[in-house]
Formats: C-alpha cells, structure tokens, sequence
C-alpha cells in the first residue's frame, strides 16, 4: 500500500476509518488470506475488520498537488512486446495519489486470486485487467497496483507506470515492482507461455535495472497470503533454483 495514498484519503474525507479500510485493502486482487478461492474482484477482504465501516464508494480526488515533483523518467523495458496501458486503461493513473518509486530494488510475483482464468484473447485479458483496475482506483488509489500484468496467452501488459511506487505488497512496496499474472493459481495451472513471458520478462528487468536473484520473490515470501498460489510458486522455485532459467540470468 502506498502511505501516501492512506494520507491522502483521510484529508480528502476527513475520515479515519476510510484511512484504516485503505490500508488494509491493500491487497485487493491477490488477497492476504491463505484461504484458497477467494472471490472476485471488488469483494470485501474477509478478514479485514474494518470493512464493514468502510464507505461504498471513494470520492475522487480533483486536483493534483502544487509541490510536486516529477519522478525521473525511466527507460523503456528491453523485452520487446509489451502492451501500452492506452490499450486496455479506461483511466489514467493519478499520480498524486502515489509515491514515486525513486528506483527499483525488488521484483515480486503475484496472481489475481480471483477466479479461474483461461482467455488467452487479447478482450478478454484487456477486460480483466480493466476490472482490476476499476477495483483498486475504487479504493481511492492511484492506478491498479501492479506495473505488469501477464495474461495465458503470454501477452505482457504494461499497467501501473514504474515511475509510480505500487500497491501490491503491504508493508513491502517501496522501490518494488509488481507482476501480476492472471488467474488464480491455487485453482489452476499457469500456461507455459505466461510462465516463459513472466521468466522472460524478469529477465529482463532484472538486467535493466540490476536486480538479483535475492531480490526476486513472490507475494507470499514476503506476507502472509496464498498468493501467487500454489501452481505459480512452484514454477518461480523451480526457476530460481540451479539450473533454473533466472539462475541463469
Ligand atoms: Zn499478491
């Protein structure tokens, strides 16, 4: 969870509890319960007390800041093929409601917890990504939380900017991008070609921005929560493992 877009929430309504069901939201999409077939997007975190306070819709914030400053702009992924976010965002992201990254230190791995997923169509993933979207700026965030979205066609999708710090670890997301691949894969096996698309594109990021290995990891390595589910995390250990296609990076 971004703080910053926590603070900015309790001014804008002038109510903690709004605050409190912000940060603990933040998870929405690959939620924090270990509880396997969670259900879709926009539904409360069960666990989260603070839900049943929680207003039903977010005000949106108006206006940008007048103090701030931009981010620097960083380059442009070297795997080539990933798909610009005017390709499936109905929104722009409201970059005064995030953080900047200010560098990326991390990488980390995820699934979108819902329901099982197999559209291997360019609308249909187009369609989730929206909807995921469409859930996590509800909250009053920024953008969806992740920076990359990977679909079981083995698409990339470019989402929340990487100048942007994400929303996708709690107490996590500082210098840390976000990959998110559709499906939930407590439920399901990933396709190959999301596997070779998500390896590919650690690869790469990994390369650009000098990330090690160390520094690859997945949602529940770092929280406790399902997420990237079972299928997913035992793809991403075996490809971390000797002889394992990031090893090799
Ligand atoms: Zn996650």
């Amino acid at each position: 969870m971004n703080r910053r877009d926590a603070v900015k929430l309790v001014i804008r309504t002038g109510g903690a509890a709004l605050g409190i069901s912000a940060m603990t939201g933040a998870l929405s999409g690959c939620a924090s319960s270990r509880r396997p077939g969670l259900g879709t997007i926009g539904d409360p975190i069960p666990d989260d007390p603070s839900v049943a306070r929680a207003p039903t819709r977010v005000e949106p914030w108006v206006g940008p800041p007048t103090t701030t400053t931009p981010p620097a702009p960083l380059p442009s992924p070297s795997i080539s093929g990933v798909i610009s976010r005017s390709h499936w965002a109905r929104g722009a992201p409201r970059p005064w409601l995030a953080d900047p990254m200010n560098g990326i230190r991390h990488i980390t791995v995820h699934h979108d917890g819902m329901s099982p997923f197999t559209n291997s169509t360019w609308g249909g993933a187009a369609h989730r990504i929206e909807a995921i979207r469409n859930a996590h700026t509800g909250k009053g965030w920024a953008d969806i939380g992740y920076h990359y979205v990977i679909d079981p066609g083995g698409r990339i999708w470019q989402a929340r900017p990487l100048e942007l710090q994400g929303a996708h670890v709690k107490s996590a997301n500082p210098h840390n991008l976000g990959i998110c691949v559709l499906g939930n894969f407590e439920r399901q096996r990933p396709t190959n070609a999301a596997v070779q698309s998500l390896e590919n594109l650690i690869a790469s990021e990994m390369r650009r921005l000098r990330v090690p290995l160390s520094e690859v990891r997945t949602h529940q390595e770092l929280a406790a929560t399902a997420c990237p589910g079972r299928a997913l995390q035992a793809r991403m250990n075996s490809t971390r493992s000797s002889g394992g296609r990031l090893r090799r990076v």
